[in-house]
């Protein structure tokens, strides 16, 4: 089955671009198993931000519903709104702030709120009261990120508000990581710590703990005493580690693979300069191939003169500048054929071309990486 995301499905034959993405869905089910079974019997939720981390919200979804995981995660409230519409059943958590205004939506698609905030707590209370309905949310914590949450030295309070509301439902409690895909694991620890300490109010007023989380990738591998009830994969489930020095404890394999095709062969003068800018020349005569992907596509432009393909079992250098639709690739004196297949990211047997690579030459992340793939290049699913 085909997606092309954000738009309806269409068929194979419709793909009228070589350029596009396959996603193995098999590797995104072994992956997913491979870290339910380490971190058993804690609960799993995938995290399926900024389109599953490129690989494609909606079939990623449907997989992860097949797989019968406990929750999804997503950043925004329209990926939450959109998998409803998409009939999917599960519960799911928006991980991101929230205003006030969008209290309703929330409500009326069955999502789970993020509650950062006593001022948040009472809008959605007040908002639950008018709908004649019950809020399912859960409470963030800030142990150490400052970005969102309230801070662990005055959870107290906010914890025993949330108790005095009365159509809503706290149903879990949860923290973020800063440092978690480091070595030096000491700030994450604190985090842990701080997050415990919070947790005690529960035991110190006899109540039932709501479902407590706080493990992204980074912690799954590296600090499994904070697994607690519920674990957050997100970049892992799609095959790559958070950080080139994590502690790889649980094995994943990359599910994407980007490709294209050669849509042009010319030879290239001595002298003759390539591309905008005119940044590259040889003093020899060269073979190219023309691949019809570029920085319009999220093949970052800041990767030129770094840049590698895989042509015919063989690594090529990118020449020249990269730009919005269009890349040369120097063969030099081999041969290649219109059609034949290049791959950008992704492994043809012998070698292979990773997301963290492309990541180096882009000096960026290879979450970055993955979330820039956009929805120009159509997803197709391989089982
Ligand atoms: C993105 C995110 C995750 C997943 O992080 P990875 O490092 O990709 O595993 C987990 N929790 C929250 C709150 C997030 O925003």
């Amino acid at each position: 089955m085909n997606n092309f995301v954000n738009h309806p499905i269409i068929s194979v034959d419709e793909i009228i671009r070589p350029t596009h993405l396959e996603i193995d869905l098999k590797a995104l089910a072994e992956n997913f198993s491979r870290i339910k079974k380490h971190v058993s019997p804690a609960k799993v939720m995938p995290i399926l931000k900024a389109n599953a981390y490129g690989h494609g919200l909606i079939r990623v979804a449907q997989l992860m519903e097949e797989l019968n995981a406990d929750y999804l995660g997503v950043a925004v409230l329209e990926e939450g709104i959109l998998l409803r519409q998409i009939g999917i059943k599960m519960p799911i958590l928006i991980l991101g702030g929230i205003l006030g205004n969008q209290v309703p939506l929330f409500l009326k698609h069955n999502l789970t709120i993020t509650a950062h905030s006593i001022e948040k707590l009472r809008q959605i209370d007040e908002t639950a009261a008018q709908m004649k309905t019950k809020a399912k949310v859960h409470l963030k914590i800030d142990t150490g990120l400052e970005r969102i949450g309230v801070h662990y030295y005055n959870a107290e309070n906010f914890l025993e508000v949330s108790l005095k509301c009365k159509n809503i439902e706290v149903e879990g409690i949860f923290s973020h990581f800063a440092n978690s895909e480091s070595t030096d694991l000491t700030h994450a620890k604190l985090q842990l710590e701080r997050f415990l300490e919070v947790l005690r109010f529960f035991e110190k007023h006899s109540l039932k703990k709501p479902i407590r989380h706080f493990s992204n990738s980074g912690a799954i591998l590296q600090l499994p005493d904070a697994n607690l009830d519920m674990v957050r994969p997100g970049i892992m489930l799609y095959g790559v580690y958070p950080s080139a020095n994590v502690k790889k404890t649980i094995e994943v394999r990359p599910a994407l693979t980007w490709k294209s095709n050669v849509v042009y062969f010319k030879v290239i003068r001595a002298g003759h300069p390539v591309g905008y800018g005119s940044t590259w020349q040889a003093n020899h005569d060269v073979r190219s191939v023309t691949v019809p992907v570029g920085y319009g596509d999220g093949y970052m432009r800041s990767m030129s003169g770094k840049a590698e393909v895989l042509l015919n079992g063989k690594r090529y250098p990118v020449i020249g500048t990269i730009s919005m639709d269009q890349i040369v690739v120097n063969i030099e004196n081999d041969s290649a054929y219109n059609g034949d297949e290049v791959i950008l990211i992704g492994s043809d047997g012998k070698n292979s071309i990773t997301a963290e690579e492309l990541a180096e030459w882009a000096g960026t992340i290879p979450y970055e990486i993955l979330t820039s793939i956009n929805t120009r290049v159509p997803r197709v699913y391989v089982e």
